[in-house]
């Protein structure tokens, strides 16, 4: 019986993949939905992982990322979601025409790349690797979360789709508070 390589480096890149999302502290169900490993591949893998890095990773236990609102909550916030969400888009891992299934290998490792990026940009970054996963999916989908310019001055924000407030960046509305 043969093995076809085909089939074998494509199980080496999803063990590869759900390592880096497991080094991002994803969860089970953000990793199955990723690479396409059983729960029970994931936690022999996350076993394993932990043996060789010898460190214990925090599992997030409760309920997943669900408020879009998380993103603007505040200016340093703000800031981060764009940088990430720049990084999102520059490397390719929004689609280019949604709806398309966003989960997947190659889409996984652009967005580990993206979040990378955007880790090594911003000290002391704030957005979780779920929560980066969580704006992937609202930014792709476009009807809660947008990248866009600010009407102001052009710089690039993540914004409300129905936002409470004005949808200027940070020093648009501060300039239009002291007029
Ligand atoms: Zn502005």
């Amino acid at each position: 019986m043969r093995i076809s390589d085909d089939r074998y480096s494509r199980e080496r890149l999803r063990m590869e993949l759900a390592l880096r999302f497991l080094g991002h502290e994803a969860r089970t169900q953000t990793i199955r939905a990723w690479t396409g490993l059983s729960d029970d591949r994931i936690r022999k893998l996350y076993r394993s992982y932990l043996s060789q890095a010898r460190r214990v990773l925090p599992r997030h236990r409760g309920k997943s990322p669900h408020q879009v609102s998380y993103f603007t909550r505040s200016q340093q916030l703000q800031h981060e979601s764009t940088v990430l969400a720049s990084m999102l888009t520059l490397l390719g891992v929004l689609p280019p025409r949604p709806p398309a299934e966003l989960p997947g290998l190659a889409r996984g490792e652009l967005l580990c790349a993206a979040f990378e990026a955007y880790r090594a940009l911003v000290p002391g970054a704030q957005i979780s690797f779920e929560h980066a996963v969580f704006l992937t999916a609202a930014l792709s989908r476009g009807d809660q979360l947008r990248l866009e310019g600010c009407p102001g001055c052009g710089s690039l924000m993540v914004t409300e789709r129905f936002p409470a407030r004005g949808r200027r960046c940070h020093l648009c509305a501060g300039a239009t508070h002291t007029h």
